[in-house]
């Protein structure tokens, strides 16, 4: 094989601009688009691969030191992308891409219960995630090697066509297929992560969770997802929250509500009782004459807001219950007591769209 100094007619010594000159001036006078013939077609190829070589700063210290010819040979092939270099008429080259990517984005469901809403909550939880290897620590590589550029595209990570149309030459561009894009390839693969860079791996993410939170809010934690390909950047984890639902309680925006059944007799005497809330114990006092559908608030007992600050309330919706099923004694008592009161009956009124119906209809839907 001719020397390649000679085949681009420079010197040893000649600069990387000289060499690319040269390349220039007999690419521009050889390529066979200029010049169809067999021997300049075997020159071109003979002159791109001396460029090749020459051009890149390690394959030429090689070759200055009688290199292998498996190196520079491993070059050849790839003359369109050099060509385009010089003739792609100013032509953005596109770099090579990373092969750092971000990360996937992961959703996890959380479940918890009302009464952990209402002050917030913590949870460790188990992730089924991708982790920096630690072999290689993202690299990719086996520990002590190294990518190296890829021969095919030099580097560029991209191989230029031209293709002929009526418009004239046209310079397209695809990803080198030998690199995939990235511009080197990496001749021994870390075997932990398979050259990924990461691993598959169970992780604990602990998670502070906020007070106030609803069904269906999704909480963001950034950087708490997947880590990328090659140690890119992790992406977020996402905490989609489900409140349980509680058999006594529910909840209106940041107010909790009961109903609480209540005793005729207790109705009409007037008691006092005790709540158990889901955060302790309130003490109720019940008037004598406590009607149905009354709503006793107490005040900064619901759940503490997401936004803002301080609590909702804790409404509980009173239902008295009529007895039924009186022995004789009971029946003759109540006789007693209703013979005794001037009292008309029942009477007609407008359907009450009071507080309690709100509730109720809360409680159905
Ligand atoms: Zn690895």
């Amino acid at each position: 094989m001719a020397d390649h100094y000679e085949v681009l007619g420079v010197a040893r010594d000649a600069s990387p601009d000289e060499i690319k000159r040269a390349y220039r001036r007999l690419a521009r006078e050889l390529h066979p688009d200029v010049n169809p013939g067999a021997e300049a077609s075997e020159r071109f190829k003979e002159v791109t691969h001396a460029y090749d070589v020459l051009s890149d700063p390690q394959q030429r210290q090689q070759y200055d030191l009688g290199g292998s010819n498996g190196f520079s040979q491993a070059g050849f092939g790839g003359f369109g992308d050099i060509f385009e270099t010089f003739f792609g008429g100013g032509q953005a080259q596109r770099g090579p891409r990373s092969r750092k990517e971000r990360g996937e984005d992961a959703l996890l469901r959380v479940e918890v219960d009302l009464d952990e809403v209402i002050f917030g909550t913590h949870r460790d939880i188990e992730v089924d995630t991708a982790v920096l290897c630690e072999t290689c620590h993202g690299s990719c590589c086996q520990p002590g090697t190294a990518p190296v550029t890829c021969d095919i595209c030099h580097g560029t990570g991209q191989i230029q066509r031209v293709a002929r149309s009526l418009l004239g030459n046209v310079m397209t561009s695809s990803p080198c297929g030998t690199c995939r894009g990235y511009g080197t390839v990496i001749a021994t693969p870390c075997v932990t992560c398979q050259g990924q860079g990461r691993v598959r791996a169970r992780r604990t993410v602990s998670v502070d969770i906020p007070a106030g939170v609803e069904t269906g809010l999704r909480l963001q934690m950034p950087g708490s997802g997947e880590v990328g390909q090659a140690g890119g950047p992790n992406g977020d984890l996402y905490l989609e929250i489900k409140v349980r639902h509680h058999d006594v309680f529910s909840r209106n925006g940041d107010d909790l509500l009961c109903t609480l059944e209540v005793p005729m007799t207790d109705a009409i005497l007037g008691t006092t009782t005790t709540v158990h809330a889901l955060d302790g114990d309130v003490d109720l006092e019940l008037k004598p004459g406590t009607q149905s559908g009354e709503v006793i608030t107490i005040r900064d007992r619901g759940v503490t807001k997401l936004r803002g600050s301080g609590r909702g309330d804790l409404r509980v919706g009173i239902q008295v219950i009529t007895p039924t099923r009186l022995d004789h004694r009971e029946r003759q008592l109540i006789k007693e007591f209703a013979a005794g009161r001037k009292q008309h009956g029942p009477q007609l009124g407008t359907y009450q769209q009071g507080l309690f119906a709100k509730l109720r209809d809360r409680f159905l839907g």
